[in-house]
């Protein structure tokens, strides 16, 4: 199968596109190189540098590349931006995905991945928190994620487009090649190993007065690798329908437990500091994926969190500045 990734130069969508070509696929990636990086890339996979604000570079790159299938992840993903700046959400984010499924409808490409978010639960009224949860967007950019869906959700009823939308909890760790490098850095455990690495002087806690055990925030975190199988596996379901899962491990970990596993990983002290909350953040999200597991047998190859800390910690070593700039 050939397909497409938007945001192919970032994160979770470099390392899904280097599990993609492991897997036999061919991947064309499409990008800006706004927050992604050239080195990213895997080498194997096509580059096609565009901006999702212009048809006709979409246009052009499907008309080229014919791919079977799409995977979305270009988007601006803060939820801290998007309260200070909600147009870039509600605007780009929409359009830039409306664009794209108007390209690929026109170019008849029937199958999509929609990166998605835990961000559409803001009150959830259960823990872990599966699929029938109640849509709560905590925020523009859990707002515009929401809104992608619900077009997703049209275009397969009118025009028979399969999709996924896989909402993440919190993406981490690294492969062997590929890791985390944003620019500013926002998440919690780059910077943290910033820290170890003495590139900070400290971690400021976004808060202590949380409704949680030690007062701070407490997330699901997800190793990128495992993020990055289930898109492989829910491509591979889509003959079957449209289908969308949460994606998490199953187990929250505070922001104190998190910086102590990184101290425990890398030996370094880690200074830290207490600061205001952060708007938008909720206590606690904590994902049930027990639908990805029992209809496609996702099944996360690193489930704990000493492990995505040491793979993280392993790749910050073997890259202290990151990708070259
Ligand atoms: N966090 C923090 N200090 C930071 C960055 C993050 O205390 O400098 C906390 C944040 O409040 C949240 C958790 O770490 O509870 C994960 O935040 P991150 O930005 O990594 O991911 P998000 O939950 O926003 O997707």
């Amino acid at each position: 199968m050939k397909v497409l990734v938007t945001g192919g130069a970032g994160y979770i969508g470099s390392i899904t596109v280097e599990q993609l070509i492991k897997g036999g696929e061919e991947v064309v990636v499409f990008d800006n190189l706004y927050q992604g990086h050239r080195d990213a890339v895997h080498p194997d996979a096509a580059f096609v540098q565009g901006d999702l604000k212009d048809r006709a570079a979409i246009d052009a790159a499907l008309a080229a590349h014919k791919p079977d299938a799409i995977m979305h992840f270009a988007s601006y993903t803060l939820v801290g931006e998007s309260m200070q700046h909600p147009f870039m959400y509600l605007g780009d984010n929409i359009t830039n995905g409306l664009n794209l499924l108007q390209s690929a409808h026109e170019h008849g490409v029937k199958k999509f991945i929609l990166s998605s978010t835990a961000n559409l639960f803001d009150k959830p009224e259960r823990m872990p928190i599966d699929e029938n949860e109640r849509i709560v967007p905590g925020s523009p950019y859990g707002e515009s994620k929401n809104i992608l869906e619900r077009m997703l959700y049209w275009l397969d009823v009118t025009q028979g487009m399969r999709y996924a939308c896989l909402r993440y909890f919190n993406a981490c760790g690294a492969s062997e090649e590929r890791g985390e490098d944003h620019t500013p850095e926002t998440h919690i455990i780059p910077l943290i190993l910033q820290v170890a690495l003495g590139q900070r002087a400290d971690f400021a806690i976004f808060g202590d007065d949380y409704p949680t055990p030690d007062g701070t925030c407490v997330r699901d975190y997800v190793h990128v690798v495992d993020l990055a199988q289930a898109h492989i596996l829910a491509l591979r379901a889509l003959d079957d329908g449209s289908r969308t899962y949460n994606l998490g491990s199953g187990r929250g970990f505070s922001v104190k437990e998190v910086i102590d596993m990184a101290r425990e990983v890398t030996g370094r002290p880690i200074p830290t500091r207490v600061v205001a909350r952060r708007p938008g953040d909720p206590a606690v999200l904590v994902a049930s994926s027990d639908k990805i597991r029992r209809e496609l047998g996702w099944a996360p190859k690193y489930p704990d969190l000493r492990t995505i800390m040491e793979m993280a910690w392993n790749w910050h070593l073997s890259n202290p500045t990151g990708y070259a700039k």
